[in-house]
């Protein structure tokens, strides 16, 4: 038991600078890049979409935030209206910026908005019914690989002195979704569930007190829009961001997604609700940037693991059950593991998860955490890491499927479905204490006051 529990701590660094607390000269660098698909592709986030896109509503971006301590320790963010970045897109990325710039994987944190209005992600080809799509879909793939290297680099080359703060607002329109019918548990609404209506805010100033940039987050999915939609957009994350750069014509506005995994924004349906909620939660920020915020003194001090989360041990009629039924939640997973043990080969028995934790000086807490979270890993930590200055962040990384708690997956539903993108299998219930002691771990190590 103790065995199985134990984290298999794949890679694992702390960057640590010297400097005292009270430093504030910090640098940032910024660039972004348009990363709307130019050819016809499929899109993302919902089965069933039978042809490309139709027409483009609101273009789509990769948006990159270089920030330097003053010991010269970096750290980058890199947001996207994408559905999310899987590890097989995410890390010949990472490499090629470290080839260019020096940065260590552990430095760089991606995340993406999930939006489902967005292209396909995929090396690999994602529909057999349409090959020519498939091409293009991996040849775009491709092509973001290069530009999000590209506008990396380039932000590395634009550091300018800044200061940094920090705020929180509120959104009303994330809903937990796992709506309990009388005999299960439907994507729906829940209104007495959990959801995480915070609203984290960093803003950015140049040497003269103007902003530059503004990070902010939510945590609800991006899927206003539904499986009829065939407009690219970046959903309500991407007219947030638009309305953001309309208000702040200096200053590069990035959305980062927070525990969205059971979460959808209520109402949903139409592209007006898209830009209506967008327009919210850009008010929102507008808001909380014209009230007095905290000040973020250095030094930045990241620790970074690829940690082995349990994943369950099914037997094999178990298997081939659900992967009989098209309606239960692990038909795909199962299916992918009815091949694993066709060719012979073993299930693997843990995936490797990425997990972060970005401490700015005593005033910031950053935790990116890989995969589709459930909120209920935002109390989890709340209580492991202490509730104050805290920011955490999902679909950081490596987006592979679902990270559910052990309630969700006791519970039962679509968040319980395993992995579907880079890996094969289901996660234990195991899992949710090995999240929660690395992360633990993780805000030790950078140096986060924690609670006894
Ligand atoms: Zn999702």
């Amino acid at each position: 038991m103790l065995a199985y529990l134990r984290t298999t701590a794949l890679f694992s660094l702390l960057i640590a600078s010297p400097l005292a607390a009270q430093d504030t000269a910090w640098k940032v660098g910024l660039a972004e890049a348009n990363i709307t698909p130019e050819m016809p592709v499929v899109m993302s986030g919902y089965g069933g979409r039978t042809k490309p896109f139709e027409k483009v509503a609101a273009e789509l971006f990769v948006k990159v935030m270089v920030l330097e301590d003053a010991s010269g320790q970096r750290g980058v963010i890199v947001t996207s209206d994408l559905l999310g970045f899987p590890a097989e897109v995410a890390e010949p990325i990472c490499e090629r910026i470290g080839k260019k710039t020096g940065l260590k994987r552990e430095q760089i944190l991606l995340n993406s908005s999930h939006t489902h209005a967005g292209p396909a992600i995929s090396l690999r080809s994602v529909s057999k019914d349409l090959p020519g799509e498939a091409q293009r879909t991996i040849e775009y793939t491709r092509q973001l690989q290069e530009k999000v290297v590209e506008t990396v680099v380039q932000a590395t080359t634009r550091m300018k002195p800044a200061t940094l703060s920090h705020g929180s607002g509120v959104i009303h329109f994330a809903m937990n979704r796992r709506e309990f019918t009388t005999d299960r548990i439907i994507l729906g609404v829940n209104p007495r569930g959990l959801a995480d209506r915070s609203v984290p805010i960093l803003r950015v100033a140049g040497a003269d007190g103007s902003m530059i940039a503004v990070l902010f987050g939510a945590a609800t999915h991006g899927t206003t829009l539904g499986a009829d939609n065939y407009q690219i957009c970046g959903d309500y994350a991407g007219f947030a961001q638009s309305y953001l750069r309309e208000k702040f014509a200096k200053a590069q506005a990035m959305f980062m997604l927070g525990c969205a995994g059971d979460s959808n924004p209520y109402p949903r349906g139409t592209m007006d609700m898209a830009k209506t909620h967008g327009k919210t939660l850009g008010v929102e920020v507008e808001r909380v940037l014209q009230a007095k915020l905290r000040r973020i003194a250095g030094p930045l001090k990241i620790a970074y693991s690829k940690t082995g989360l349990p994943l369950q041990t099914l037997p094999r009629e178990t298997i081939e059950r659900f992967a009989k039924d098209k309606r239960h939640p692990q038909n795909y997973a199962a299916g992918q593991m009815l091949a694993v043990l066709e060719k012979g080969s073993k299930l693997p028995t843990h995936y490797a998860c990425p997990l972060t934790v970005w401490q700015f000086g005593k005033d910031l807490t950053l935790v990116g955490l890989s995969g589709e979270v459930v909120v209920d890993y935002v109390p989890f930590l709340e209580k492991a890491l202490g509730s104050n200055h805290l920011w955490i962040a999902g679909y950081c990384n490596d987006v592979f499927g679902y990270l559910p708690s052990a309630r969700v997956l006791s519970e039962g539903g679509y968040e319980t479905r395993g992995l579907y993108s880079g890996g094969v299998g289901v996660f234990d219930p195991r899992a949710e204490r090995v999240v929660i002691e690395n992360v633990r771990d993780l805000a030790k190590r950078a140096e986060r006051m924690l609670p006894d």
